[in-house]
C-alpha cells in the first residue's frame, strides 16, 4: 500500500519535520499523488518540467537508449547521444559557443563554468585572475563554489566562510533598485559604473569572471534585466579582460521565449550554463556552453580540463536532452512560449494588478513572477517571521496548484515572491486555471 504522506521516512528530506506527499503519476501538466489528488503544475517544479510529466517522445528516446547502452564512462568512451546533443546545442547557441561540457545538473554546470574561467587564465599566463564577481540577488547552485558565487544570504549563512573569493555587486532590479527620478538608461549606467569601480578596486588582474542570470529566478521571482543592462555589463567585462558567465540554468531552454535568454539582449557570453528544462525532469542533465577561445586555450595549453564528474555526458540523459530539443524545435513547443506568456501575463494582470498584497508582476515568456508585499504603496516586504512563502506553497497545494513561492533575498532583506514557469504544453484553459487557483490561494 502506498501512503499519501509517509508516516516515517528514511529519505533525508529537505524539511525534516514536514514530510511531503508522495507523487505517483503524471498526466500532461498535472501531477498525481498517492491519494489520487491532482495538482496543476504551474511552476514545472522549479522551472524544470517544460514538457509536462508524461511526454511519450522523451520517454521513448530514454527507453531506446537504455536498451542500446545505459552508460559508458567518459574517461574511456564518448557516446552518440552525447555527441549529438553537444553538436545540436552548439549549433543553436550564440556564435562562438562551440563546445559543450555535459554534466548532471545546474550546480555542476556552474561549478564547471567557474573552474573553466579560472583554468583559462592559468593557461594564458594570468594565474592571479581568480576572483569572481556576482550579484547580491542571485542563486547559482548549492555546491560550495556555486554557493559562494550566489548572493542568497540565508542559504550562504550556515556555510560561511565560503571557499571562493567572490565580490557582490547590485542586481538589476527595476522594482526596488531604480530611483524614482531615474530612467532605464541612467539606471544601467549606474550599475555599469558600479561593476567597473568594483573591478578597479579589486584590481582587474585579480578578476576572472562576472556571473549573472539574465532573468533572476529562484531568489527574486523572474526579474528580467532592464534593456541594455547585459550589453553594458559585457562592455565593462571586455574593458578589463574579465569573462562573462551567464547562468541560464533556470531561465534558459526556451523558458523566456528564445532558446537562450541572452538572445533578448543580443549578448554573447564566454560561458553559458543550462540545466533544468534541458532534461525537462526526465533525466538529470546540465551543460556549460564554452566559447572556443576558452576551449582552445586549454586544448593548446595543458590539454586537460582539471575537472569532471562520473556521470557527465551520461548517454541516457543526453538521449533525453536530444528528445527534448526535438519537442521544442521540431514539434513547435518553443514557438508557443511567447504567445502563451502573453496570455498568462494578461491573466495575472486581471487577477492581481490591483491586489493589495501584490507589489509587482514581472518576467519574460513563460517565466513570470509576483512579488508579495505587506504594503503596495511603500513596497514594504512581509515580516519574515510570518513565513508567507511557505504558507502560500501549502495553501496552493491544498488548492491543487504547484507554484514556486520563495522567501528570497531582496537586496539583503528577506522578501516573498511567487515564481510561475508552467509547461509549454498547457492550454489556454490550463493557464486560466492557474490564475483562478492562485487567486483563491492568495
Ligand atoms: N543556477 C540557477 C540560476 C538556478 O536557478 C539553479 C537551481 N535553482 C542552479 C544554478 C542550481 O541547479 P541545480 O539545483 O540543478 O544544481
Amino acid at each position: 500500500m502506498t501512503l499519501a504522506r509517509p508516516a516515517a521516512s528514511h529519505v533525508f528530506h529537505r524539511h525534516l519535520r514536514n514530510l511531503p506527499e508522495t507523487a505517483v503519476g503524471g498526466d500532461g501538466p498535472w501531477l498525481i499523488d498517492a491519494a489520487g489528488r491532482r495538482y496543476l503544475d504551474a511552476s514545472g517544479g522549479a522551472a524544470v518540467s517544460a514538457l509536462g510529466h508524461n511526454d511519450a517522445h522523451v520517454i521513448g528516446a530514454i527507453k531506446a537508449q537504455l536498451d542500446r547502452l545505459p552508460f559508458a564512462h567518459t574517461g574511456f568512451f564518448t557516446s552518440q547521444p552525447a555527441e549529438d546533443l553537444a553538436r545540436r546545442l552548439s549549433g543553436l547557441a550564440p556564435p562562438g559557443l562551440d563546445h559543450v561540457y555535459l554534466v548532471s545538473g545546474g550546480s555542476e554546470a556552474v561549478e564547471s563554468a567557474l573552474k573553466l574561467a579560472r583554468q583559462y587564465f592559468l593557461e594564458i599566463g594570468q594565474p592571479a585572475r581568480r576572483r569572481i564577481i556576482a550579484r547580491r540577488q542571485s542563486y547559482h547552485g548549492n555546491t560550495l563554489g556555486a554557493l559562494a558565487a550566489g548572493g542568497n544570504l540565508w542559504r550562504r549563512a550556515p556555510f560561511e566562510p565560503l571557499l571562493m573569493e567572490v565580490s557582490h555587486v547590485s542586481p538589476c532590479y527595476a522594482y526596488r533598485g531604480m530611483a524614482p527620478d531615474e530612467d532605464e538608461a541612467a539606471y544601467v549606467a549606474r550599475l555599469a559604473d558600479e561593476l567597473d569601480q568594483t573591478i578597479r578596486d579589486l584590481g582587474p588582474e585579480s578578476v576572472a569572471a562576472f556571473i549573472a542570470e539574465p532573468v533572476v529566478g529562484a531568489t527574486a521571482g523572474a526579474v528580467p534585466a532592464v534593456a541594455g543592462y547585459l550589453k553594458a555589463m559585457r562592455q565593462v567585462c571586455d574593458r578589463h579582460g574579465v569573462l562573462l558567465i551567464l547562468d541560464e540554468v533556470m531561465c534558459g531552454m526556451g523558458r523566456t521565449g528564445p532558446l537562450f535568454a541572452c538572445a533578448h539582449d543580443d549578448v554573447v557570453p564566454d560561458l553559458l550554463t543550462v540545466a533544468k528544462a534541458l532534461g525537462a525532469g526526465y533525466q538529470p542533465l546540465g551543460a556549460t556552453l564554452v566559447h572556443r577561445r576558452i576551449h582552445d586555450a586549454i586544448e593548446g595549453g595543458s590539454g586537460f580540463f582539471q575537472h569532471g564528474h562520473t556521470y557527465m555526458g551520461h548517454p541516457t540523459a543526453c538521449a533525453a536532452g536530444g528528445a527534448v530539443l526535438d519537442r521544442l524545435l521540431d514539434d513547435g513547443l518553443l514557438a508557443r512560449v511567447p504567445g502563451m506568456g502573453r496570455t498568462l501575463r494578461r491573466i495575472l494582470d486581471h487577477h492581481f494588478a490591483d491586489h493589495p498584497q501584490v507589489g509587482d508582476i514581472r518576467g519574460r515568456g513563460l517565466f513570470l513572477g509576483l512579488e508579495l508585499v505587506a504594503d503596495r504603496k511603500t513596497k514594504q516586504p512581509f515580516d519574515p517571521a510570518l513565513g508567507i512563502a511557505a504558507k502560500v506553497k501549502k495553501t496552493a497545494l491544498a488548492n491543487g496548484l504547484i507554484c514556486y513561492p520563495m522567501s528570497g533575498t531582496i537586496d539583503g532583506q528577506r522578501g516573498d515572491h511567487i515564481l510561475l514557469a508552467p509547461p509549454f504544453i498547457m492550454t489556454d484553459s490550463d493557464l486560466e486555471e492557474i490564475g483562478q487557483r492562485l487567486h483563491t490561494t492568495l
